[in-house]
């Protein structure tokens, strides 16, 4: 006895219905996040809601959704919110929630075959490679997110450093020890992708920074040449375009310089940074991005898209698809029909099973152009300078580090409390920012200071929004100092 079940609603109907109903629902909550606190605390009943047993049978769609409304919705991070500034964490957008929709609805696997979600994904690298002066044939991948990416470019350096097939023999058949150098500031995930590697940590030589927390390049220049006296093999050195704490930019030009000179991969780190490209007051900042081997660089950061979505460039397009490629014959790609197409993506990364990012980044990009992206970074940059200006002019607020880009780390001051006193005081204003709903920045330890940190990658924050937080860090402040 064949059963005829499946997974489809009994009622096309009823779900077309509550269909409506979840995007009318949606949308709202978009419209409204404003009148919304950043963030609330998730009260203990709710969590409770979560260690419910297995569920062994059907409930209806519309109580499955009820029971989002009341558990879910009202506690997420607040990154849609205008004044969440935390990490570097983006807002998203209407369409991009849409095209999600549109892209699991297709529910095509974007691994390879000839199907159309390989032409929208070639087309947005296009777009990429363009905007950041790659050449046409470079390979290029959508990942997860920066760290993702970071891990493909690296792997694509080690295996195209050494003379022998790293692939094949793996490292044992490295005579010595091989490196990947960056600046102090460079982020977790480059470590994490160095241990993956199985380069070891100590692989990763940590170079020191100047004032502007940007790597000393004569230091660099240093530490290679004594490594390479001692036999070991630099083979690849990661610029920082958009550093995580303050977002430092490093001279991406001499480090291009350098690596022409010393043949040793360049790979840059721009996983938010980058996009300053499209400022035409910045572009000339990021001078020698282009110049790198390969390009880390996220979208759902500063490119207000939906998690996740980041992406890989690679100049060698070649080097990009030896590191992966792998077709046993269930994947061989035929010369017809759906296992055609020459170009399968699962050839140059990691995942082989792979949603449909593409269409978000592709219906975004044709929602907005371009030139309003271009502008909505730029007006990030400006409400860090203004948000700069109302620090500097006050006298109970410091600045901790430059701003060079839309990261301000900053701290309350008082004269009558000391260092540990400060950063306490500090961590108890940011404490009660994140659980009034009022504002959420993170925060960052530079030179034993504990900062407030304002990172903007957040296209719904007003100059308003930055005011009234202004406002409510020196009313903390002084309110928890007389309570000292
Ligand atoms: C966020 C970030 C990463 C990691 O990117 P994910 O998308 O979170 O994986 C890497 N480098 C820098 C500079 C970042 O800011």
């Amino acid at each position: 006895m064949h059963s005829n079940e499946t997974l489809d609603p009994k009622n096309w109907d009823a779900m077309r219905q509550l269909g409506h109903r979840m995007v009318d629902d949606m949308v709202s909550f978009l419209e409204d996040v404003r009148e919304r606190p950043v963030w609330q605390p998730i009260p203990d009943e709710i969590r409770q809601n979560f260690k419910q047993p297995l569920p062994q049978n059907p409930q209806e769609p519309e109580q499955v959704y009820q029971e989002f409304l009341e558990n879910v919705l009202p506690y997420p991070m607040g990154n849609i919110h205008p004044r969440f500034w935390g990490w570097v964490i983006g807002t998203g957008t209407p369409m991009g929630a849409m095209a999600e929709m549109l892209a699991a609805t297709i529910n095509s696997n974007s691994g390879g075959g000839d199907h159309i979600a390989n032409y929208v994904e070639t087309q947005v690298l296009e777009w990429f490679k363009e905007i950041f002066a790659f050449p046409s044939k470079s390979g290029g991948l959508l990942v997860n997110g920066g760290s993702m990416a970071n891990l493909v470019a690296l792997t694509v350096a080690r295996n195209s450093m050494v003379d022998f097939d790293l692939r094949k023999e793996g490292l044992c058949s490295s005579s010595h020890r091989m490196l990947v150098y960056a600046s102090s500031e460079v982020h977790s995930s480059v470590q994490k992708a160095v241990e993956l590697l199985g380069l070891g940590s100590d692989s990763l030589r940590l170079i020191s920074v100047n004032g502007d927390f940007e790597i000393d390049i004569s230091a660099l220049e240093k530490t290679i040449a004594r490594d390479r006296q001692n036999g070991d093999i630099p083979f690849c050195v990661l610029g920082n375009a958009g550093t995580t704490n303050t977002g430092a930019i490093d001279d991406l030009d001499a480090l291009a310089d350098l690596c022409q000179k010393e043949k040793i991969w360049y790979h840059v780190d721009g996983a938010f940074g980058a996009w300053a490209v499209l400022s035409p007051e910045y572009s000339s900042r990021l001078k020698g991005m282009e110049r790198a081997d390969s390009l880390a660089f996220d979208l759902h950061k500063w490119m207000y898209m939906p998690f996740e979505i980041g992406c890989v460039l690679v100049k060698d397009e070649e080097k990009h698809r030896n590191a992966f490629s792998l077709t046993p014959g269930y994947l061989e790609h035929a010369t017809r029909g759906v296992a055609g197409g020459e170009h399968w993506f699962s050839e140059y990364g990691v995942e082989l099973s792979r949603n449909f990012k593409a269409l978000k980044a592709w219906m975004s990009i044709k929602e907005h152009g371009i030139q309003k992206y271009a502008r909505i970074i730029q007006k990030n940059i400006d409400q860090a300078k203004y948000l700069t200006q109302l620090i500097d002019s006050s006298s109970h607020l410091e600045r901790l580090a430059p701003v060079p880009l839309n990261i301000v780390c900053f701290r309350f001051v008082t004269e009558i409390l000391d260092l540990d006193q400060l950063n306490e005081l500090n961590r108890e204003i940011l404490l009660q920012l994140h659980e009034s709903g009022i504002a959420v920045p993170s925060y960052a330890t530079l030179e034993n200071k504990y900062a407030l940190r304002v990172s903007i990658t957040n296209h719904r924050t007003l100059q308003t929004d930055l005011d009234l937080f202004i406002k409510e860090v020196l009313k903390l402040g002084q309110q928890l100092t007389s309570k000292i």
